[in-house]
Order: structure tokens, then C-alpha cells, then sequence
């Protein structure tokens, strides 16, 4: 669309907050009619309103479910469930609906610059760190990128904004990928799928369809999971460009067109000149950090999108290497009488956990809190043999508790009835009292910590400054 499309256009803003508020400006800017609608009426939504009414842009709080009168398109915060009735509203009207991923895609070269091309990733898991690994590698091959999404720059910013790319990395959600029919990636990769967000999209198979849009009209490749074949289903029914590739990243020794490990090192035998019989060495293991088996396959995602747009083998070595993961995952706080305390506050799912939990071995385990209706069994099982303790904590703590029970009576469990502040410290004190030297604390919830802490980065800060009182206490 050009500048003069939005001169005049009735568009309605549903939700203020995050995505809602620049997308208001933007598009105000670009002059077109703005409503902002929101569900909630309170201070700071009053606040946000006022500030936007000042510019001269129309806020309707307490009613989100209202179309406003002549409105032609709706740009919808991710969150905001399909089933909602203003959705219902806008499809009887005929009125198209977009998130703001797929309103940023079509801002792009809206100022005559050639847009930026995107390299795309989504998945249960693994999102943050692939794209930021990415950036990574991205800027030690010289490219002006950055990582958007979630974290940094927002993506409307990185699409209207002063500054220019050469390529960016974009995370994308289940939801963002609900509301973005006409997103077109340069390439893209499923990191996996494991149930997650079911009460939002409805179903297993409507997350997973979700998530597969991702792969829609890929020009490069398709990034799939080799160890997780829904991803690998996903690319099977996507409409690519053609010549678009399937590419694959393994932990194991890579098949031709794949990604993967051999011998310690990061392998390619996908983008090299004759993959029936070649390989082309990329990074070691050791470059990867944290070097965990799930943080490998982030890296090998991360630079099979870096190969597929052209990076050389260098400069996914150099970009791995520079890269620092973010606070709260899997992050090792300290050593204390041999024992070391890694915080991986971020693991608020079963599927999360799982991955941290087989990093490490023998692991004194803190987990609970919130459980979003998950169960534990398969969590429990799958890492029984490596527990030498577990500490509890939280509102759902009896069901891991339970899964503990069933699958490993013998493995020792304190159940922490507390949700005040110390609780964290208690949990440290007895998870230090379990371990032996040589073991690990890892404090990987499985839950969300909303029941005792603000979000998951309080409850990591919370971990760590447990960890170091008792390093100090120590030293
Ligand atoms: P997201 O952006 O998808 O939430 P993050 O990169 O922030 O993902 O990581 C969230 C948590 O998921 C981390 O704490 C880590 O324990 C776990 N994790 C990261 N990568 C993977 C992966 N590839 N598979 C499974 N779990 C992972």
C-alpha cells in the first residue's frame, strides 16, 4: 500500500498496549481515521488514552467488542482471541482484520526503500534465543540487521523507522502468525511444536496450522526440525516459492540438505557446492553458549537461515561466538562449595523444562508454580534418573509433587508451603542441603510465575540473589 491508501482510511486499533499504541501512531501518521478500542477502563489505560487523544486520535476504553461505524480495516493486538465478538462483527461486515505483523509487512518499502528481507522463526520454544543468535551471526557478516519481536526493536519500528537493513530476524508467535495472512519470509524455521496457547487457538491442530503460515511463500527455505517431524509435516503442505528448499538441523550427523554435529562440530551439508558428498565445517559445539543439546539445535537453526541467505561459514562461527544469551535462561549464577546454581526462570513450560533438565546431571531440581493446566508425567520420567532432589514451591506444586510419586518414589522431595518473598531462599538453603559436589541446582519451574512473583525475570532474581547470599555466606 502506498502513502496516499491510508489517507482517509477508517481504521480501528483493537487493544492499547504494546503493538496497539505504535501501530495507532503510525497510521495516524500515515493519515488515516484512527479508533483505539480497548476491553479495560482503568488508570493506565486513561493515561495511554489521553495521550493519544492529544494527537487527535479517537479511544473508546470498556468496550472492545463494539465495531466503530465505518470502519474498513481492523489492526488487532496478537492476543486478542479469533472468537471475540468485534471479530465476528468485522467478518459479517466485511472488514479485514490484521495483526501487527502482518500491518508491519505491509508498511515495508512504503518509502521507496527495497524492504528488508525477512528471515523468519517461530516454535513452542527456542524463539527469542534463534533470532537473537541470528542477529548475531548476521552482524559478524557485516549485514545491517537486527533481532525483532519480543525483544529490541519492535517490528513496526524496524519497518517504519529511520533506520535502513539489510535483512532482519523476526520472531514470531502462534498468534502474531494467526493475523499475518500475506507475510511472505525470505526463509523460515519451526524450532518445534509442543502443545502450548491450546486455550487461544482452540486446538492442537490450530496451533500447529498457526504456526505452519510461517512457511507460506518462503523464496529460500524452509527450516524444519529433523527430531520433530510435525515441523517437518508443516514445510510438506506449505506454498513455497519455487525452488524454495527443505532444509533440516539435526543433533546427529546431518543427511544431505541438513544441518548438523559431527564429531563436536557444527556441520553444513545443505548450502555447500555438492551435498551428496560434502560438508562444510561451520563452528564447534564449544562456540555455542550454553553448549546444552536444545541450545544447539537453536544454533543450527539460527545458521541454516544465516547460510540461506548467503553468510559465510566465518561469519556463523564468529556471530555464535559473540553471542550472550539473555538473562534467566539457563543461566549459570554461580558455584558454591562445588555445586554449580543455574537459573532458568524462562522454563515456564513442561517443554522448556525438558530441555534444561536433560543439560544437566545429577540435578537438584526447583520447580512449581503456576501449571496453566499442564501435566508432569512425561517431564518427570524422562528425567527421574538424573534427580538427586527435588524442592517444590508454588500453587500447583502438588501436581508435580504427584508425578514425583508415580514415576520416582525414591528421589528425595521438600514441599515448600510458602509464597512470601523468602520463599526462594528457603528453596535454595534446602536445595543446597540435597546436593553434593559436583552437582547442579537448576532452578527450571515448568511454570509460570505469576502465583508468586511479578513474571519470570522477578523469579530468577529472586533465584539468584538466594544463590549469591549464600556464596557470600560461603566465601
Ligand atoms: P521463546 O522465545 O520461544 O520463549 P527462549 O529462547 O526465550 O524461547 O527460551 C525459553 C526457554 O525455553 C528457555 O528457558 C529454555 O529452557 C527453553 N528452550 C530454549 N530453546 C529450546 C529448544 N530448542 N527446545 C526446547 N526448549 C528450549
Amino acid at each position: 500500500m502506498s502513502n496516499a491508501d491510508w489517507q482517509g482510511k477508517h481504521v480501528t486499533v483493537a487493544g492499547l498496549g504494546v503493538s496497539g499504541i505504535p501501530a495507532a501512531r503510525v497510521l495516524h501518521g500515515l493519515g488515516a481515521v484512527v479508533t483505539v478500542v480497548n476491553d479495560g477502563d482503568d488508570e493506565r489505560s486513561r493515561a495511554q488514552a489521553a495521550e493519544l487523544e492529544a494527537q487527535g486520535i479517537t479511544v473508546r476504553l470498556g468496550d472492545g467488542d463494539t465495531l466503530p461505524e465505518s470502519t474498513e480495516l481492523i489492526v488487532t493486538a496478537p492476543g486478542w482471541k479469533p472468537g471475540k465478538p468485534l471479530f465476528a462483527a468485522a467478518a459479517e461486515a466485511g472488514v479485514p482484520v490484521w495483526g501487527d505483523v502482518e500491518l508491519a509487512w505491509r508498511l515495508r518499502g512504503r518509502d521507496g526503500r527495497e524492504p528488508a528481507p525477512w528471515l523468519a522463526v517461530t516454535g513452542t520454544n527456542g524463539k527469542t534465543t534463534t533470532v537473537r543468535m541470528l542477529a548475531s551471526i548476521l552482524e559478524a557478516a557485516g549485514l545491517r540487521t537486527a533481532a525483532v519481536g519480543n525483544i529490541g526493536v519492535s517490528l513496526l519500528d524496524a519497518v517504519a523507522g529511520e533506520q535502513t537493513y539489510d535483512v532482519l530476524a523476526v520472531e514470531l508467535s502462534s498468534y502474531q502468525l494467526h493475523w499475518a495472512p500475506s507475510l511472505r519470509a525470505h526463509s523460515a524455521a519451526v524450532l518445534n511444536l509442543a502443545p502450548d496457547h491450546l486455550d487461544w487457538h482452540g486446538s492442537m491442530e490450530a496451533y500447529t496450522a498457526d504456526k505452519g503460515r510461517i512457511y507460506e511463500g518462503n523464496q529460500v527455505a524452509c527450516v524444519y526440525n529433523a527430531a520433530d517431524p510435525a515441523t517437518e509435516d508443516l514445510v510438506r503442505e506449505a506454498d513455497v516459492e519455487e525452488g524454495c528448499r527443505a532444509i533440516g538441523f539435526t543433533l546427529g550427523t546431518p543427511g544431505p540438505s541438513q544441518l548438523g554435529v559431527v564429531d563436536g562440530i557444527l556441520v553444513d551439508r545443505a548450502f555447500v557446492a555438492n551435498r551428496q558428498k560434502q560438508a562444510q565445517e561451520l563452528a564447534e559445539v564449544a562456540d555455542v553458549n550454553p553448549p546444552a543439546p536444545h541450545n544447539i539445535a537453536n544454533a543450527l537453526a539460527a545458521a541454516a537461515l544465516a547460510r540461506a541467505f548467503g553468510v559465510e561459514p566465518a561469519a556463523v562461527r564468529d556471530g555464535l561466538r559473540a553471542f550472550r544469551p539473555d538473562p534467566h535462561r539457563i543461566e549459570h549464577v554461580a558455584d558454591v562449595d562445588g555445586v554449580a546454581y543455574v537459573d532458568d526462570s524462562k522454563a515456564t513450560n513442561t517443554h522448556a523444562a525438558e530441555a534444561s533438565l536433560a543439560a544437566y546431571d545429577p540435578i537438584v531440581w526447583i520447580a512449581g508454580g503456576l501449571a496453566k493446566g499442564a501435566t508432569f508425567d512425561e517431564l518427570v520420567t524422562g528425567c527421574a534418573k538424573r534427580l538427586r532432589g527435588v524442592v517444590l514451591m508454588g500453587a500447583d506444586r502438588a501436581l508435580i509433587r504427584e508425578a514425583l510419586a508415580r514415576h520416582a518414589p525414591e528421589v528425595p522431595v521438600v514441599d515448600l508451603d510458602r509464597t512470601d518473598t523468602g520463599a526462594m531462599s528457603e528453596a535454595v538453603r534446602e536445595a543446597a542441603r540435597l546436593a553434593r559436589p559436583g552437582d547442579t541446582v537448576l532452578m527450571a519451574p515448568a511454570c509460570a510465575s505469576m502465583d508468586m512473583f511479578v513474571n519470570y525475570n522477578k523469579r530468577g532474581e529472586a533465584f539468584a540473589d538466594a544463590v549469591r547470599a549464600r556464596a557470600a555466606e560461603s566465601a
